[in-house]
């Protein structure tokens, strides 16, 4: 078999990588899968030691041919001494706002647009909380391709547009949800590559490359917990992925870390289902945190199976705990996080309170994004309704 192809989460057909996010068999969800065998025989420590000081010195366990990078990946790993004795555990950060646009989702994006390039795609498309949206702007201007940001109208898309003069950005009236309707409607009438659609399948590896460089900088020694925000679940259940793959490799030893994240109580479908042992039901996102405004999650299912499968938990978080906790994180480290950084903190108390993780533990939080003050001025911002018809209208492809 070729080094990596496409299986169906359902039937478990396989086929050849293209790209492609639904089986043509059954609808069912498409994920990556690799030659296990290929990837026992090259991948070692030493192997990957030697490789660029990028995400892709994983380029082995990563779905592409072609290796876009601006930047992306192998972000510090820092010890925080006085979180680590106020919570009496040993606390990693995992500082994932030292990519390129202070977002883990450059990891994302940079994958996405390497996977472009392999299949001949020349516009990448997203739907975006405002993260997504500069990782993907950014990616697109390092290699030539058209980016088309679909983000909810307000400070964030306007602010995706005033970093990335290159991108195209739509300010949709609607929330993250009806983006991602939009870009799914968008896929049926375009041949563009779309980060939450027909690239899904590539784009969402980016997010494992954390666990590879954790495992890694902790001389591969897995860490007890591991611990981040919850959204769509899709970062989730990628770094409990990450590290059942860096054990498969045998680069690590098991047991693999339990897996905890937090969500914000006014978006919480993935903490309810956990708390209430139940399957995802969708709700109405209610909370002033964008980037946590998910109220349809993606892989909301397959966050509750990794919560699960390892011990942990995923925890709903208040909004005034979030934004104590990002204080918190940003006092007591120098850190300047993201309110999902609240998030993850707010969450990681709560489990040690609860006794989820016991004194002593050797846990890794994951800070996934830094959020300086939103950049002003004007900017090529288009509000359009969540309407691919909109769209179209404004791109000038529609009478
Ligand atoms: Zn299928």
């Amino acid at each position: 078999m070729s080094a990596y192809s496409l299986r169906c989460r359902v039937c478990e057909e396989v086929t050849v990588a293209e790209p492609l996010d639904a089986c043509r068999r059954c609808d069912g969800p498409t994920d990556m899968l690799y030659d296990w065998a290929r990837i026992e025989r090259v991948v070692t420590r030493a192997a990957v030691a030697a490789g660029p000081a990028s995400l892709w010195r994983y380029h082995d366990l990563l779905p592409t041919g072609a290796q876009v990078d601006f930047g992306a990946g192998w972000t510090p790993l820092v010890r925080s001494d006085l979180l680590s004795d106020a919570l009496g555990i040993e606390l990693h950060l995992k500082l994932e706002g030292e990519n390129p646009t202070q977002s883990y989702k450059d990891r994302v994006a940079t994958v996405a647009a390497s996977a472009a390039l392999d299949n001949g795609v020349t516009t990448l498309c997203c739907s975006s909380t405002g993260n997504l949206g500069d990782a993907v702007a950014a990616a697109a201007a390092a290699t030539g391709l058209e980016a088309i940001v679909l983000a909810p109208v307000g400070g964030e898309s306007a602010a995706v547009a005033a970093r990335h003069p290159g991108a195209r950005v739509f300010a949709v009236n609607g929330t993250y949800d009806d983006c991602r309707r939009l870009e799914l409607e968008l896929g049926l009438l375009f041949p563009w590559g779309f980060v939450s659609g027909n690239l899904h399948p590539y784009a969402s590896e980016g997010a494992k490359t954390i666990s590879f460089e954790i495992a890694e900088q902790l001389d591969w020694e897995l860490p007890d917990a591991v611990i981040c925000p919850a959204a769509s679940g899709t970062l989730f259940s990628k770094l409990a992925q990450g590290f059942a793959e860096v054990t498969r490799a045998g680069l690590a030893a098991e047991p693999v870390p339990r897996m905890f994240a937090g969500q914000a109580l006014g978006s919480s479908p993935i903490a309810d289902a956990f708390a209430d042992d139940r399957r995802i039901s969708r709700v109405e996102a209610s909370t002033l945190f964008a980037s946590l405004a998910v109220g349809d999650p993606s892989h909301g299912d397959l966050a509750l199976g990794a919560a699960r499968a390892t011990g942990g938990a995923i925890i709903a978080v208040a909004e005034d705990e979030i934004v104590k906790h990002t204080a918190l994180l940003s006092e007591s480290t120098g850190v300047t996080p993201d309110f999902s950084g609240g998030a993850a903190l707010g969450a990681l108390v709560e489990a040690i309170r609860r006794g989820h993780i016991s004194p002593g533990s050797r846990v890794v939080l994951v800070v996934t994004g830094a959020r300086p003050a939103v950049a002003g001025g004007t900017s090529r911002v288009t509000t359009v309704e969540p309407d691919a018809h909109a769209v179209l209208t404004a791109l000038g492809l529609h009478s």
